[in-house]
C-alpha cells in the first residue's frame, strides 16, 4: 500500500493498449479525471498491458502523448502491469495458501459441451472443485465463489446485485496460457495504489461483482464504483478496435473533449475558446447528475 491519508479520494484511468485512444476511452478519460479532481482527489493512469497477443506496438506510448496533449494531469509515474507480474503472484500464493482458490485443467471444448450460458458468458460448472487431473499441465487458478449475493451501489447506475456461482462460475485468476487475468490484475493494482474510486466504461459493469469477490478472498477494502455510458457506434456495439472505432487525434483537443464532455451531458459553451479554459470550463460545471446511465449513440 502506498502511504496515504484516509481521506484522500484517489481515481484512475487504467487503458489497455490493445488500440489508440477513441471516443470511448477519451471519455471514461475525462470522467475519471474530472470526478477526481473536481472532489480534491489524485488521479492515476495505469497501462493495463496483461496481454501481449492483443496488444499494438506503440499503442502505449501514443495513449500517454494523446493524453497529455489533451492536458490530463496525472499523479506520480505511470504504471504498466506487465512489471507487477510479482504482485499478483503474491497474491495468487496467498489464496492458495488460504485455500480460496484450485487449479483447473478443463479445455474451452469440455467447459463448451457441458456449461450453461450466464450473464457474461459460459457459467464454470466446478467440474475441477475436487481436484483436477493431474496428467494435465496447462492449469488455470480459479477462484471459488458462492451464491450469498454480491450487492454495490454504483453511483452512477444504481444499485446491483449478482450471485456468483449462479451467474459467472468460479473466475479465473491465471489464465491457462499463463497470463494473468484481468480480474486478478486489476484488484490487486487497485489495492495496492490505494485507489478509493474507480470510474469506468459501463462494459466492466458485469465484472464488478467479481471483482468485490476478488477484494474480499484478499481482505482488502473494496472502491466505490461509477459505470460511465458505454459509447456505441450506429449498430449499437462498443467502440473499441474490433468495431473500428477511429482513434482520437489531439489536433483537434478543445473540439474532441467539448464532446466527450458533451456525450457525457455537459454543456460547454459554442466558444468556450482554449483547451485550458474548457478544462477551467469543465471543472466548474461537472456533475455526475448531469449524466444519463444509458448508452451515448456516437455516429462518426
Ligand atoms: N483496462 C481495461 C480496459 O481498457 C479497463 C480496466 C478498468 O478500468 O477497470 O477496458
Ligand atoms: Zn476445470
Amino acid at each position: 500500500m502506498l502511504n496515504k491519508p484516509p481521506s484522500l479520494l484517489r481515481g484512475r484511468f487504467a487503458p489497455s493498449p490493445t488500440g489508440l485512444l477513441h471516443a470511448g476511452s477519451l471519455s471514461t478519460a475525462v470522467g475519471s479525471y474530472l470526478e477526481a479532481r473536481t472532489r480534491g482527489g489524485e488521479w492515476l493512469v495505469r497501462i493495463e498491458d496483461l496481454d501481449p497477443p492483443r496488444e499494438v506496438p506503440g499503442a502505449a506510448d501514443d495513449i500517454l502523448r494523446t493524453l497529455e496533449a489533451f492536458g490530463f494531469e496525472w499523479d506520480g509515474e505511470v504504471v504498466y502491469q506487465s512489471r507487477r507480474h510479482h504482485l499478483y503472484r503474491e497474491a495468487l500464493d496467498g489464496l492458495i495458501r488460504a485455500g480460496r482458490v484450485y487449479p483447473c485443467t478443463c479445455t474451452r471444448r469440455e467447459i463448451q459441451a457441458r456449461a450453461r450460458r450466464g450473464i457474461d458468458g459460459l457459467v464454470y460448472p466446478g467440474f475441477c472443485r475436487q481436484g483436477c487431473l493431474p496428467e494435465r499441465s496447462a492449469r488455470a487458478w480459479r477462484l471459488r465463489v458462492d451464491n450469498e449475493p454480491v450487492v454495490f451501489e454504483d453511483r452512477l447506475q444504481g444499485r446491483c446485485e449478482q450471485q456468483l456461482e449462479h451467474d459467472i462460475g468460479d473466475v479465473v485468476l491465471l489464465r491457462a496460457d499463463g497470463f494473468w487475468a484481468y480480474q486478478l490484475a486489476v484488484v490487486v493494482d487497485d489495492a495496492d495504489q490505494g485507489v478509493t474510486d474507480v470510474v469506468r466504461g459501463a462494459d466492466l459493469l458485469v465484472s464488478t461483482a467479481r471483482q468485490i469477490a476478488v477484494y474480499q478472498a484478499l481482505g482488502e477494502p473494496r472502491p466505490d464504483y461509477c459505470h460511465l455510458p458505454l459509447m456505441v457506434n450506429a449498430a449499437g456495439e462498443k467502440l473499441s478496435k474490433q468495431t473500428l472505432a477511429p482513434a482520437i487525434h489531439s489536433d483537434h483537443a478543445a473540439r474532441e473533449l467539448a464532446l466527450a464532455l458533451t456525450r457525457l451531458g455537459h454543456r460547454p459553451p459554442d466558444e468556450a475558446g482554449s483547451l485550458a479554459e474548457l478544462w477551467t470550463w469543465a471543472r466548474e460545471h461537472w456533475s455526475l447528475q448531469r449524466i444519463q446511465p444509458a448508452p451515448v449513440t456516437i455516429v462518426s
